[in-house]
């Protein structure tokens, strides 16, 4: 039986995860994540899947961030009726991730309506259950069978919660091939999650490289930083504002906060949760206790719950969100982490032409994204269509990615070198995709590849 992989999807990109395990004539995808970007190109990516959904015979999905989950309803949608299979805490996340998904494209096609060009949503709720009715979830270190000739196991990637590590074996005649996809690759020290487990030995590993040119500062760094810019504010007079993902960036910036109160770096200061969908995710995390490191297990054991405390308060109704207007102290987390859609607008613009607020990005900003051109210090931005003048401070921070950086990517490849055969390079643009590659080269591994969509590799 002929082994092969088809890139599909976040090859030379960091969106759109779609890789396909081709064992003799059955298909397995691994992820089927949405396209995100430019709006045009994107919607027409998602719109033709580069598979169709009958010729998929089972799913394994990696996490539940809408890049690696995004466009299963649409596959479905489109014929698929396989097994998802994914941990038991990525089936809780999937249901907000892919109901929130469908919401926004609703929303986006009524108004495009409204603008004079129709266009259908991807896919719509209904789509949503049909897709998660295919779901079984396993839990972390427990075998289960794909395909007669693929068995999987799901190791913690300690990136989100529920993220995994995919383990995969195949039979092939009389030798088995173990090929693993590290999915996204979390970090060791990421605040409430537990850290990456120790990629096993295999024949194959598909790597993630988002960062595979970059380092991120360290967690202690982090704390004093974040310390250092908050008191900053209260100094000032002002309000921090925190655009953040609803799943996991929300969740670390409230518990360093958290931390830096009770331990009297920081003075006790209101923060808000601005984002419904972060609410949510955060109580789903609040389900799964089990799957937290030892140090937030140790919290909560000592009676400190690190997500919910004197002190935050998490917004869902709009009025109240509108009425954090008029509050002028403290600090406001909001999505989305680029600045280009939800609350977060609303608060920017109350704050951008304040010189005692500040921003505080915590993640990736994508060129185009509003996010972008406040890091790169534009002096007037647009927001819902007005022209703002920037008066107030910008800040940002790396270290709360939940992405290994290249340092990190190599620790936990290291000891594959002798047996692995094959390295392939994925998500990552294609300066981190190439640097990371030649980082793997010089490390030692004999054939590293850095795919481009559509390629197909065989595993011999
Ligand atoms: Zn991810």
């Amino acid at each position: 039986m002929k082994i092969e992989l088809q890139f599909l999807g976040a090859a030379r990109h960091v969106t759109g995860t779609k890789h396909l395990l081709r064992l003799g004539d059955t298909r397995v995808l691994l992820d089927c994540g949405m396209v995100q970007g430019p709006r045009r190109i994107a919607d027409e990516q998602n719109r033709n899947l580069p598979i169709a959904g009958r010729d998929v015979d089972a799913l394994v999905l990696s996490h539940a961030h809408i890049d690696h989950c995004g466009a299963l309803p649409r596959l479905v949608k489109d014929g698929f009726d396989g097994v998802i299979w994914c941990t038991d805490a990525t089936a809780d996340m999937l249901r907000m991730m892919l109901m929130d998904s469908a919401h926004i494209q609703g929303q986006d096609a009524r108004h495009m309506q409204k603008r004079g060009h129709p266009v259908e949503p991807l896919y719509d709720a209904e789509d949503v259950e049909r897709t998660l009715r295919l779901v079984k979830s396993v839990p972390y270190h427990q075998q289960f069978q794909v395909t007669p000739e693929l068995r999987v196991e799901f190791l913690d990637a300690g990136h989100i919660l529920g993220a995994a590590i995919v383990v995969m074996d195949v039979e092939a005649g009389p030798r088995r091939r173990r090929i693993v996809f590290t999915g996204d690759h979390g970090r060791k020290n990421l605040p409430i999650l537990r850290d990456p487990e120790r990629i096993p030995e295999c024949d194959a590993l598909i790597t993630e490289s988002t960062y595979g040119d970059r380092l991120h500062e360290q967690r202690g760094d982090m704390m004093a930083e974040l310390a250092r810019i908050v008191a900053e504010e209260l100094h000032d007079g002002g309000r921090v504002i925190v655009p953040a993902f609803s799943v996991g960036r929300t969740q670390s910036v409230v518990l360093f906060l958290g931390q830096l109160m009770r331990d009297g770096t920081l003075p006790k200061l209101p923060i808000w949760v601005d984002s419904p969908m972060s609410r949510e995710a955060t109580r789903i995390m609040g389900k799964h206790p089990d799957l937290f490191d030892d140090e937030t297990q140790a919290l909560l054991k000592a009676g400190h719950n690190p997500l919910f405390f004197d002190g935050v308060t998490y917004v869902s109704d709009v009025e109240a969100s509108k009425a954090l207007n008029q509050e002028r102290r403290g600090v406001i987390i909001s999505a989305s982490g680029m600045c280009e859609s939800g609350r977060v607008l609303h608060h920017l613009k109350q704050s951008v032409g304040r010189r005692e607020d500040c921003v505080l990005l915590v993640g990736y900003q994508a060129h185009g994204t509003l996010g972008r051109r406040l890091l790169d210090g534009e002096r007037v931005v647009n927001i819902y269509g007005e022209p703002y003048e920037v008066r107030c401070k910008v800040r940002s921070m790396y270290g709360f990615s939940a992405h290994a950086d290249w340092r990190e990517l190599l620790d936990a490849a290291d000891h594959l070198v002798t047996r692995c055969k094959q390295v392939f390079v994925v998500h990552g643009e294609d300066q981190p995709a190439e640097a990371y590659a030649t980082r793997l080269r010089n490390h030692g591994f004999r054939q590293v590849v850095v795919p481009s969509k559509r390629d197909i590799v065989e595993i011999p």
